[in-house]
Protein backbone atom coordinates (compact mmCIF):
# COMPACT_ATOMS: atom_id res chain seq x y z
CA UNK A 1 0.00 0.00 0.00
CA UNK A 2 1.02 3.20 -0.55
CA UNK A 3 1.47 6.23 2.09
CA UNK A 4 -1.73 8.22 1.69
CA UNK A 5 -3.14 4.71 2.39
CA UNK A 6 -1.50 3.25 5.15
CA UNK A 7 -1.67 6.25 7.13
CA UNK A 8 -5.44 6.20 7.05
CA UNK A 9 -5.82 2.38 7.04
CA UNK A 10 -2.90 0.63 8.94
CA UNK A 11 -3.53 -0.32 12.54
CA UNK A 12 -7.53 1.33 12.02
CA UNK A 13 -8.89 -1.68 10.24
CA UNK A 14 -12.54 -2.16 11.37
CA UNK A 15 -13.02 -5.25 13.38
CA UNK A 16 -16.33 -7.34 11.71
CA UNK A 17 -15.82 -10.58 13.84
CA UNK A 18 -16.04 -11.85 17.53
CA UNK A 19 -16.33 -8.93 19.66
CA UNK A 20 -15.77 -6.50 17.49
CA UNK A 21 -18.02 -4.05 16.50
CA UNK A 22 -17.08 -2.84 13.09
CA UNK A 23 -15.97 0.92 14.35
CA UNK A 24 -14.45 2.48 11.48
CA UNK A 25 -12.55 4.73 14.34
CA UNK A 26 -10.48 3.18 17.05
CA UNK A 27 -11.70 4.15 20.14
CA UNK A 28 -10.31 5.25 23.14
CA UNK A 29 -9.67 2.38 25.52
CA UNK A 30 -9.50 3.78 28.85
CA UNK A 31 -9.30 0.71 31.09
CA UNK A 32 -6.27 1.17 33.42
CA UNK A 33 -6.68 -2.86 33.73
CA UNK A 34 -8.24 -6.20 32.23
CA UNK A 35 -10.04 -9.00 33.36
CA UNK A 36 -9.12 -12.18 32.68
CA UNK A 37 -10.46 -16.04 33.35
CA UNK A 38 -7.67 -17.66 34.53
CA UNK A 39 -4.45 -16.31 36.92
CA UNK A 40 -1.85 -17.41 34.64
CA UNK A 41 -2.69 -16.01 31.64
CA UNK A 42 -4.37 -12.78 30.19
CA UNK A 43 -7.69 -13.91 28.60
CA UNK A 44 -7.87 -11.12 25.86
CA UNK A 45 -3.55 -10.66 25.57
CA UNK A 46 -3.98 -7.31 27.95
CA UNK A 47 -3.12 -7.28 31.85
CA UNK A 48 -2.86 -2.97 32.67
CA UNK A 49 -2.32 -0.26 30.30
CA UNK A 50 0.85 1.13 30.89
CA UNK A 51 2.35 -3.01 29.57
CA UNK A 52 -0.22 -2.55 26.76
CA UNK A 53 -3.40 -0.78 25.22
CA UNK A 54 -5.32 -1.20 22.45
CA UNK A 55 -5.67 2.54 21.18
CA UNK A 56 -1.78 3.38 22.09
CA UNK A 57 -1.22 -0.52 19.71
CA UNK A 58 -3.13 0.97 16.95
CA UNK A 59 -1.11 4.22 16.87
CA UNK A 60 1.67 1.89 17.46
CA UNK A 61 0.98 -0.38 13.75
CA UNK A 62 0.27 2.88 12.10
CA UNK A 63 3.32 4.79 13.02
CA UNK A 64 5.23 1.30 12.32
CA UNK A 65 3.64 1.55 8.66
CA UNK A 66 4.51 5.18 8.06
CA UNK A 67 8.03 4.45 8.75
CA UNK A 68 8.33 0.80 6.77
CA UNK A 69 9.31 -0.61 10.38
CA UNK A 70 8.19 -3.89 12.21
CA UNK A 71 7.60 -2.23 15.09
CA UNK A 72 6.28 0.99 16.51
CA UNK A 73 6.26 2.30 19.99
CA UNK A 74 4.47 5.28 21.22
CA UNK A 75 5.98 7.51 24.37
CA UNK A 76 4.71 10.26 26.54
CA UNK A 77 6.81 12.51 24.81
CA UNK A 78 9.78 12.64 22.41
CA UNK A 79 12.25 12.94 25.31
CA UNK A 80 10.65 10.13 26.86
CA UNK A 81 11.34 8.16 23.52
CA UNK A 82 15.04 9.42 23.79
CA UNK A 83 15.38 8.43 27.36
CA UNK A 84 14.21 5.28 26.78
CA UNK A 85 16.51 4.70 23.72
CA UNK A 86 19.78 6.08 26.12
CA UNK A 87 18.61 3.22 28.63
CA UNK A 88 18.47 0.42 26.68
CA UNK A 89 21.36 0.80 24.42
CA UNK A 90 23.91 2.88 26.58
CA UNK A 91 25.59 1.46 29.90
CA UNK A 92 28.52 2.94 32.12
CA UNK A 93 31.63 3.77 30.05
CA UNK A 94 30.01 3.96 26.78
CA UNK A 95 30.05 6.80 23.79
CA UNK A 96 28.22 8.42 21.51
CA UNK A 97 28.54 10.32 18.92
CA UNK A 98 25.99 13.23 18.02
CA UNK A 99 25.32 15.96 15.62
CA UNK A 100 26.54 19.03 16.76
CA UNK A 101 23.50 20.95 15.91
CA UNK A 102 20.63 19.01 17.94
CA UNK A 103 17.63 20.07 19.27
CA UNK A 104 17.97 21.53 22.24
CA UNK A 105 16.17 19.49 25.03
CA UNK A 106 18.02 16.37 23.11
CA UNK A 107 21.60 18.15 23.95
CA UNK A 108 20.15 18.83 27.70
CA UNK A 109 19.72 15.05 28.20
CA UNK A 110 22.59 13.76 26.78
CA UNK A 111 24.83 16.24 28.96
CA UNK A 112 22.93 17.21 32.03
CA UNK A 113 21.46 13.69 32.25
CA UNK A 114 22.39 10.82 30.55
CA UNK A 115 26.28 11.50 30.95
CA UNK A 116 26.30 12.56 35.01
CA UNK A 117 24.16 9.92 35.48
CA UNK A 118 24.31 7.35 33.26
CA UNK A 119 28.56 7.67 33.01
CA UNK A 120 28.20 7.99 29.13
CA UNK A 121 30.32 10.33 27.11
CA UNK A 122 28.98 12.37 24.03
CA UNK A 123 31.06 13.85 21.02
CA UNK A 124 29.38 16.34 18.97
CA UNK A 125 30.67 16.67 15.06
CA UNK A 126 29.61 18.31 12.53
CA UNK A 127 27.65 15.40 10.99
CA UNK A 128 27.13 17.15 7.34
CA UNK A 129 30.50 15.40 6.64
CA UNK A 130 30.23 11.50 7.13
CA UNK A 131 34.19 11.57 7.47
CA UNK A 132 34.02 13.64 11.13
CA UNK A 133 31.34 10.94 12.28
CA UNK A 134 33.95 8.41 11.36
CA UNK A 135 36.43 9.48 12.54
CA UNK A 136 34.65 10.21 16.24
CA UNK A 137 34.36 6.74 16.84
CA UNK A 138 36.29 4.94 19.30
CA UNK A 139 35.93 1.06 21.07
CA UNK A 140 33.32 2.22 23.36
CA UNK A 141 31.03 3.91 21.04
CA UNK A 142 27.81 2.40 20.84
CA UNK A 143 25.77 4.85 19.14
CA UNK A 144 25.33 8.19 16.75
CA UNK A 145 22.81 10.24 16.93
CA UNK A 146 21.46 12.32 14.09
CA UNK A 147 19.09 14.61 12.87
CA UNK A 148 18.82 15.73 9.88
CA UNK A 149 17.88 18.35 8.52
CA UNK A 150 19.38 19.60 11.75
CA UNK A 151 17.41 22.09 14.29
CA UNK A 152 17.19 25.45 13.59
CA UNK A 153 20.09 25.57 10.69
CA UNK A 154 18.41 23.09 8.54
CA UNK A 155 22.04 21.54 7.19
CA UNK A 156 22.08 17.73 6.09
CA UNK A 157 23.57 14.37 7.15
CA UNK A 158 23.76 11.87 4.70
CA UNK A 159 22.16 9.04 6.12
CA UNK A 160 23.00 6.30 3.90
CA UNK A 161 26.61 6.81 4.48
CA UNK A 162 26.75 7.33 8.00
CA UNK A 163 24.61 4.52 8.72
CA UNK A 164 27.13 2.67 6.94
CA UNK A 165 30.31 3.48 8.55
CA UNK A 166 28.43 2.49 12.17
CA UNK A 167 27.02 0.06 11.22
CA UNK A 168 30.96 -1.61 9.62
CA UNK A 169 31.66 -0.65 13.35
CA UNK A 170 29.15 -2.50 15.29
CA UNK A 171 27.36 0.85 15.93
CA UNK A 172 24.10 1.40 15.99
CA UNK A 173 22.39 4.95 13.98
CA UNK A 174 19.53 6.34 15.38
CA UNK A 175 17.76 9.29 13.05
CA UNK A 176 15.48 11.73 14.81
CA UNK A 177 12.43 12.14 11.35
CA UNK A 178 10.86 14.57 13.10
CA UNK A 179 11.27 17.81 11.20
CA UNK A 180 10.46 16.24 7.80
CA UNK A 181 8.51 12.86 8.59
CA UNK A 182 8.39 9.57 6.70
CA UNK A 183 6.36 11.77 4.15
CA UNK A 184 9.94 12.99 3.00
CA UNK A 185 12.18 11.08 4.43
CA UNK A 186 12.92 7.23 5.45
CA UNK A 187 16.00 6.76 7.32
CA UNK A 188 15.17 2.97 7.89
CA UNK A 189 15.30 2.46 4.22
CA UNK A 190 18.75 4.35 3.93
CA UNK A 191 20.10 1.77 6.57
CA UNK A 192 19.28 3.55 10.27
CA UNK A 193 18.72 1.27 12.38
CA UNK A 194 16.27 3.59 15.27
CA UNK A 195 13.87 6.01 13.80
CA UNK A 196 12.97 8.74 16.64
CA UNK A 197 9.72 11.16 16.65
CA UNK A 198 8.56 14.24 18.58
CA UNK A 199 4.71 13.22 17.73
CA UNK A 200 4.21 16.63 19.14
CA UNK A 201 4.91 18.55 15.94
CA UNK A 202 3.97 17.15 12.10
CA UNK A 203 2.61 13.62 13.39
CA UNK A 204 0.08 14.53 15.11
CA UNK A 205 0.25 18.09 13.63
CA UNK A 206 -2.08 20.29 15.47
CA UNK A 207 -0.39 21.50 18.31
CA UNK A 208 -2.87 19.67 21.00
CA UNK A 209 -0.88 16.53 22.37
CA UNK A 210 2.92 15.73 23.85
CA UNK A 211 4.10 12.71 22.75
CA UNK A 212 7.37 10.35 21.29
CA UNK A 213 7.84 7.54 19.38
CA UNK A 214 10.36 5.03 18.37
CA UNK A 215 10.38 2.64 14.65
CA UNK A 216 12.82 0.13 14.23
CA UNK A 217 13.17 -3.65 12.86
CA UNK A 218 15.42 -4.99 15.31
CA UNK A 219 13.66 -7.85 16.94
CA UNK A 220 16.15 -7.54 20.10
CA UNK A 221 16.28 -4.04 20.63
CA UNK A 222 12.32 -4.01 20.09
CA UNK A 223 11.76 -6.36 22.97
CA UNK A 224 14.36 -4.30 25.34
CA UNK A 225 12.57 -1.07 24.28
CA UNK A 226 9.19 -2.20 25.09
CA UNK A 227 10.61 -3.76 28.27
CA UNK A 228 12.13 -0.45 29.78
CA UNK A 229 9.32 1.84 28.43
CA UNK A 230 7.02 -0.29 30.70
CA UNK A 231 9.23 -0.42 33.42
CA UNK A 232 10.20 3.11 33.57
CA UNK A 233 6.57 3.75 32.26
CA UNK A 234 6.82 6.01 29.42
CA UNK A 235 3.93 5.54 27.38
CA UNK A 236 1.34 7.61 25.33
CA UNK A 237 -1.99 8.14 27.02
CA UNK A 238 -5.14 6.28 25.28
CA UNK A 239 -6.56 9.80 24.11
CA UNK A 240 -3.46 11.32 23.20
CA UNK A 241 -2.71 8.00 20.87
CA UNK A 242 -6.08 8.50 19.51
CA UNK A 243 -5.22 12.38 18.97
CA UNK A 244 -2.13 11.14 16.72
CA UNK A 245 -3.50 8.27 15.12
CA UNK A 246 -5.74 11.24 13.99
CA UNK A 247 -3.55 13.42 13.20
CA UNK A 248 -1.43 10.65 10.67
CA UNK A 249 -4.63 10.58 8.53
CA UNK A 250 -4.10 13.76 7.25
CA UNK A 251 0.19 13.62 7.20
CA UNK A 252 0.62 13.48 3.41
CA UNK A 253 -1.90 16.09 2.27
CA UNK A 254 -0.66 18.31 5.42
CA UNK A 255 3.19 17.91 4.61
CA UNK A 256 2.16 19.07 0.76
CA UNK A 257 0.98 22.09 1.90
CA UNK A 258 3.72 22.50 4.46
CA UNK A 259 6.08 22.28 1.99
CA UNK A 260 4.41 24.47 -0.39
CA UNK A 261 4.07 27.47 1.64
CA UNK A 262 7.42 26.83 2.56
CA UNK A 263 8.94 27.39 -0.78
CA UNK A 264 7.21 30.02 -1.33
CA UNK A 265 8.34 31.93 1.54
CA UNK A 266 12.10 30.66 1.12
CA UNK A 267 12.07 32.45 -1.92
CA UNK A 268 10.29 35.41 -0.82
CA UNK A 269 13.05 36.20 2.09
CA UNK A 270 15.87 35.08 0.14
CA UNK A 271 15.84 37.87 -1.88
CA UNK A 272 14.78 40.30 0.89
CA UNK A 273 16.79 43.09 1.65
CA UNK A 274 16.33 42.15 5.33
CA UNK A 275 17.67 38.82 5.48
CA UNK A 276 21.12 38.36 5.19
CA UNK A 277 21.26 34.48 4.92
CA UNK A 278 18.62 31.87 4.23
CA UNK A 279 18.89 28.46 5.25
CA UNK A 280 16.13 25.60 3.18
CA UNK A 281 17.42 22.42 1.89
CA UNK A 282 14.67 23.15 -1.14
CA UNK A 283 16.61 26.23 -1.97
CA UNK A 284 19.28 25.48 -4.96
CA UNK A 285 21.31 28.17 -3.41
CA UNK A 286 21.36 25.69 0.29
CA UNK A 287 25.21 23.90 -0.04
CA UNK A 288 23.77 20.48 0.22
CA UNK A 289 20.59 21.16 -1.85
CA UNK A 290 22.04 18.06 -4.28
CA UNK A 291 21.61 15.13 -0.84
CA UNK A 292 18.48 16.91 -0.18
CA UNK A 293 17.01 15.97 -3.49
CA UNK A 294 18.51 12.77 -3.17
CA UNK A 295 17.82 12.01 0.22
CA UNK A 296 14.70 13.18 0.69
CA UNK A 297 11.44 12.64 -1.35
CA UNK A 298 10.67 16.86 0.04
CA UNK A 299 11.88 19.45 1.96
CA UNK A 300 9.57 19.93 4.43
CA UNK A 301 7.93 23.22 6.22
CA UNK A 302 10.82 24.36 8.65
CA UNK A 303 13.20 27.34 7.72
CA UNK A 304 15.52 29.77 9.39
CA UNK A 305 17.10 32.77 8.24
CA UNK A 306 19.69 35.64 9.62
CA UNK A 307 17.86 38.79 9.78
CA UNK A 308 19.65 42.12 9.04
CA UNK A 309 21.03 43.60 12.63
CA UNK A 310 21.08 41.66 15.55
CA UNK A 311 19.17 40.89 18.90
CA UNK A 312 17.11 43.73 18.74
CA UNK A 313 16.22 43.74 15.23
CA UNK A 314 15.45 40.03 15.31
CA UNK A 315 13.02 40.43 19.15
CA UNK A 316 11.07 43.52 17.15
CA UNK A 317 10.77 41.86 13.73
CA UNK A 318 9.46 38.76 15.77
CA UNK A 319 6.97 40.74 18.02
CA UNK A 320 5.88 43.12 15.04
CA UNK A 321 3.84 39.39 12.97
CA UNK A 322 0.63 38.95 14.13
CA UNK A 323 -0.35 35.93 12.00
CA UNK A 324 3.06 34.10 12.70
CA UNK A 325 2.41 32.99 16.77
CA UNK A 326 5.78 33.87 18.54
CA UNK A 327 6.12 29.88 20.16
CA UNK A 328 8.39 26.89 20.45
CA UNK A 329 7.63 23.90 18.52
CA UNK A 330 6.77 23.11 15.23
CA UNK A 331 4.75 20.96 12.59
CA UNK A 332 1.64 22.39 13.45
CA UNK A 333 -1.18 23.52 11.05
CA UNK A 334 -0.42 27.22 11.75
CA UNK A 335 2.43 29.01 11.44
CA UNK A 336 4.75 29.57 14.48
CA UNK A 337 8.23 31.35 14.59
CA UNK A 338 10.67 31.78 17.53
CA UNK A 339 14.29 32.70 18.60
CA UNK A 340 16.28 30.00 18.73
CA UNK A 341 19.28 31.85 20.91
CA UNK A 342 16.50 32.63 23.45
CA UNK A 343 14.27 30.19 23.27
CA UNK A 344 14.23 26.76 21.98
CA UNK A 345 18.21 26.72 22.30
CA UNK A 346 18.58 28.68 25.25
CA UNK A 347 19.90 25.63 27.29
CA UNK A 348 23.02 25.43 25.22
CA UNK A 349 25.75 27.75 26.46
CA UNK A 350 26.26 30.90 23.96
CA UNK A 351 29.46 30.16 22.81
CA UNK A 352 28.36 26.59 21.84
CA UNK A 353 25.94 27.39 19.95
CA UNK A 354 27.32 30.60 18.39
CA UNK A 355 30.42 28.41 17.21
CA UNK A 356 27.63 26.28 14.79
CA UNK A 357 25.99 29.02 14.19
CA UNK A 358 22.50 29.98 16.32
CA UNK A 359 23.52 33.38 16.33
CA UNK A 360 21.46 35.96 18.02
CA UNK A 361 20.09 36.96 14.69
CA UNK A 362 18.80 33.51 13.91
CA UNK A 363 15.10 33.22 12.95
CA UNK A 364 13.23 29.74 12.56
CA UNK A 365 10.10 29.57 11.36
CA UNK A 366 7.42 26.39 11.16
CA UNK A 367 5.63 27.55 7.82
CA UNK A 368 1.87 26.24 8.47
CA UNK A 369 -0.73 25.72 5.85
CA UNK A 370 -2.85 29.12 6.30
CA UNK A 371 -2.78 30.81 2.70
CA UNK A 372 0.18 31.43 1.29
CA UNK A 373 -0.45 35.31 0.23
CA UNK A 374 -1.88 36.24 4.13
CA UNK A 375 2.27 34.20 5.18
CA UNK A 376 3.94 36.40 3.19
CA UNK A 377 1.73 39.83 4.06
CA UNK A 378 2.46 39.49 7.58
CA UNK A 379 6.19 38.90 7.11
CA UNK A 380 6.57 41.75 4.81
CA UNK A 381 4.55 43.74 7.63
CA UNK A 382 6.88 42.82 9.65
CA UNK A 383 9.94 43.80 8.35
CA UNK A 384 8.27 47.18 7.24
CA UNK A 385 8.05 48.49 11.04
CA UNK A 386 11.51 48.03 11.54
CA UNK A 387 12.71 50.63 9.60
C1 LIG B 1 10.25 18.63 19.96
C2 LIG B 1 11.40 17.81 19.56
C3 LIG B 1 11.89 16.81 20.40
C4 LIG B 1 11.32 16.55 21.78
O1 LIG B 1 10.02 16.12 21.75
P1 LIG B 1 8.91 16.40 22.90
O2 LIG B 1 7.71 15.75 22.37
O3 LIG B 1 8.80 17.88 23.05
O4 LIG B 1 9.44 15.76 24.15
C5 LIG B 1 12.94 16.04 19.94
N1 LIG B 1 13.49 16.25 18.73
C6 LIG B 1 13.06 17.22 17.91
C7 LIG B 1 13.71 17.41 16.58
C8 LIG B 1 12.00 18.04 18.30
O5 LIG B 1 11.60 19.01 17.48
Amino acid sequence: MKFETEAIHAGEEPKLEGAGTGDVVVPIHLSSTFARREVTKPTCGYEYSRQGNPTREALETRLAALEGARWGLAFSSGMAAETTIGLSVLEPGDHVVAGDDLYGGTWRLFERVLAPHLGVSVSYVDATDPERVADALTERTKLVWLETPTNPLMRLCDIEAISSIARERGVLTAVDNTFVTPYFQRPLALGADVVVHSTSKYLNGHSDSIGGAVMLSDEELHKKLKFNQNAVGAILSPFDSYMVLRGTKTLAVRMREHEKNAMRVAEHLEGHPGVTRMYYPGLPSHPQHELATRQMFGFGGMLSFEIAGGLTEACAFLENLTLFALAESLGGVESLTELPALMTHASIPKEEREKVGVTDSLVRISVGIENGDDLIEDLDRAFASLS
